[in-house]
């Protein structure tokens, strides 16, 4: 420790040096020496001043003999040992106390409504970090001074909105050697009571529900910044990753709550069908829900305990294009070609059911492929089996789910108020393809699809893709009583039917 420590102080004198000897040679070109004029092209006044390990690079081979012949070690040896150290990376080896000394991520992770853990990257060189909060029309109160990079506020109120800022605290001995040559950077000071504080860096808490129910059209756009804001609030237990794009470039968003690095996985996937998706508001919601009860009960059973084991892949919209058509017309598509193509088709946009390049999703599989219909038309299938983007995607994101231990599968439509659990008998999905039929009956109350034949029949369609071509047991779930698009005022009504399904499914393989 104290050789390093040591070395640091070597590394410092080193970058006085160095600093020194540019502001020499600046001086020199400033007096109008056209030989040292080369070295400084590039420097500012503000790189002498307020950076001057910047300027190293610029002067390095002028300065490096005056660098060997003083008693320090060169920057080079001290580079080599810090990054041999275990706790340093590359920006505080090149700069221990300025840039360094700021902390770089500050991460939020609500749990409930009234408690949040403020986490942050930890500051080579800190002893500590001061923390402070800033309530609604108040202004930044010192709350805490913590050893480790968390701090838990047990007293935020929901639907207020907070701001928090994390200040390092700097290791007394190594900042007060480099003080002397230092005290020109601004990115850390000595205040009144000796203490010498890093940099500031701060994150705004909105402690406030994000996914809005209470309008008709729950747009693309919406939905992308609340997968942020989710992310955002529930640093730790959700992760968002773009799986593919559609034809008229939208993000496939696949949204994982949960331990991502779970052995089990389930996948519940929404709006495959344009003017369906009211499934996006459903799936959006059971997101935040189970996000927000992470770390309490629902069921009377332990939340993290389930999401630990088997974390739940969403993709609440798997058409993007599709509901942008259905909610905001044929012009809402930013493609040319593939607008004007559209206008020629069939079908009125309102009640559009395929992608944007008039494809049923739900037909274009490849399982049992059977091209037919007409472009636009409702049911057309494509002309061959995964032609789109989105099924390709979504069939990529299946075997990759598959290969680490993909246990199940809900599809969410509308409507009908119905659930569709039929399964070949031979199937090796049969079981647990029956199991989550029943989980999903006794949850919903829904109509059983035997009421109404045998299953979601089709060609190409993703249920019986999962069921049969990748052997996932599977479901459909078809919500709203009547008419498509389904109105907002069924929300509650299909909200306390399905608010806790996806999370019994997942039980179902725990
Ligand atoms: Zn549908």
């Amino acid at each position: 420790m104290m050789k390093r420590f040591k070395r640091i102080v070597a590394l410092v004198i080193a970058f006085a040096i160095i600093a020194t000897s540019f502001n020499m040679v600046y001086a020199e070109e400033a007096s109008g020496d056209s030989s040292a004029a080369k070295v400084s092209a590039d420097a500012s006044d503000d790189a002498v001043s307020s950076d001057a390990y910047k300027a190293t690079s610029e002067v390095k081979t002028e300065v490096t003999t005056e660098v060997m012949t003083t008693e320090v070690l060169t920057t080079e040896d001290v580079n080599t040992d810090i990054s041999s150290a275990e706790a340093s990376t590359d920006a505080s080896a090149d700069a221990p106390f300025s840039e360094a000394s700021k902390v770089d991520s500050i991460y939020l992770t609500a749990h409930g409504k009234t408690k949040v853990v403020v986490s942050w990257t930890s500051v080579y060189q800190a002893t500590g970090y001061l923390v402070y909060k800033k309530a609604p029309s108040a202004s930044y109160k010192l709350v805490s001074f913590v050893y480790e990079c968390k701090y838990t506020d047990s007293s935020v109120k929901y639907g207020k909105t907070y701001e928090y800022k994390i200040v390092p605290v700097m290791d007394t001995n190594a900042s007060m050697e480099a003080s002397a040559d230092a005290s020109r950077d601004a990115s850390y000071y000595v205040s009144g009571d000796g203490i010498i504080k890093g940099l500031e860096n701060s994150i705004t808490f909105k402690n406030a529900k994000i996914v809005a129910t209470g309008h008709q059209k729950y747009t693309y756009t919406e939905m992308k910044g609340d997968i942020a804001l989710l992310c955002k609030n529930y640093h730790g237990i959700v992760k968002s990753h773009v799986f593919g794009k559609s034809e008229d470039n939208r993000n496939l968003y696949d949204v994982t709550v949960g331990n991502p690095n779970a052995k089990k996985s389930l996948m519940v996937v929404a709006s495959i069908h344009a003017r369906e998706y009211m499934t996006t508001v459903v799936t959006m919601s059971q997101i935040e829900y189970y996000l927000q009860n992470y770390y309490s009960k629902i069921d009377g059973k332990s939340v993290s305990g389930t999401l630990d084991n088997i974390c739940i892949h969403f993709v609440p919209m798997a058409n993007p294009d599709g509901v942008t058509i259905s909610q905001s017309g044929f012009n809402s598509i930013r493609n040319k070609t593939l607008r004007a193509k559209l206008k020629k088709m069939p079908g009125y946009s309102r009640q559009w059911k395929s992608n944007a390049r008039g494809v049923d999703l739900n037909r274009n599989y490849a399982y049992k492929f059977r091209r037919r219909g007409i472009r636009g038309q409702e049911g057309y299938s494509g002309a061959k089996a995964s032609s789109e983007k989105e099924t390709k995607a979504i069939s990529k994101l299946i075997t990759s789910l598959k290969s680490k231990g993909l246990k199940g599968a809900v599809n969410y439509h509308t409507m009908g108020s119905i659930i569709f659990g039929g399964i070949k008998k031979s199937a090796a999905a049969y079981k647990n393809t029956k199991r989550m039929y029943k989980v999903a009956k006794n949850t919903t109350k829904y109509l059983a699809s035997e009421a109404v034949g045998y299953g979601s029949s089709g060609y190409g369609n993703l249920r019986e893709y999962f069921m049969y071509t990748k052997k996932v047991p599977s479901i459909t779930i078809e919500v709203g009583r009547y008419c498509n698009p389904v109105p907002q005022s069924q929300f509650k009504g299909i909200w306390s039917k399905n608010k806790k399904l996806v999370l019994r499914e997942a039980r179902l393989f725990d």
